[in-house]
């Protein structure tokens, strides 16, 4: 019987979605920018939402967000999963575009100090699944330290 399937980790040369891999890899965080009305996408589909352009370029961003919505799980519906529980999976609105959300997971964090609307920021972080060492270095949020509350 064959080794049960691994966690999916991201396909790096998928290509929709490799530039925010290897941005990441870079210690920058990019999104899909529309050239024509200055729109963030998230998840990219290589046109527009707003204006169905598709000059679309990836941009280096601040990284800075704030804190849309949150789950807090406590037991791993994945295997793999289970030593980092509990953990938080996040939707962040970014900065610069309040439209343009990204799911992403928050570390450094207290559960029971998120709060809607708080600050967070990018961190890059070897996925580094427990029972996994990847190599890829994902963007992951932290609450931001300099934020007040
Ligand atoms: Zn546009």
């Amino acid at each position: 019987m064959a080794d049960p399937k691994p966690f999916p980790l991201p396909d790096l040369n998928h290509e929709a979605t490799a530039p925010l891999w290897q941005a990441a890899a870079r210690g920058q965080f990019a999104l899909p920018h529309c050239g024509d009305c200055g729109t963030l996408h998230w998840y990219p589909i290589g046109q527009c939402r707003q204006c169905h352009g598709t000059k679309i370029a990836w941009t280096p961003l601040s990284g800075r967000g704030k804190l849309f919505s949150w789950a807090v799980v406590k037991r791993a519906l994945h295997k793999p999963l289970a030593p980092i529980a509990p953990y938080v999976s996040a939707i962040v609105v970014i900065d610069e575009d309040h439209l343009t959300r990204f799911v992403t997971r928050l570390i450094d964090c207290d559960p029971a100090m998120l709060h809607i609307g708080m600050a967070v920021e990018v961190r890059f972080v070897d996925l580094g699944y427990p029972a996994l060492e990847t190599g890829i270095r994902a963007p992951l949020f932290a609450p931001c330290i300099t934020d007040g509350g």
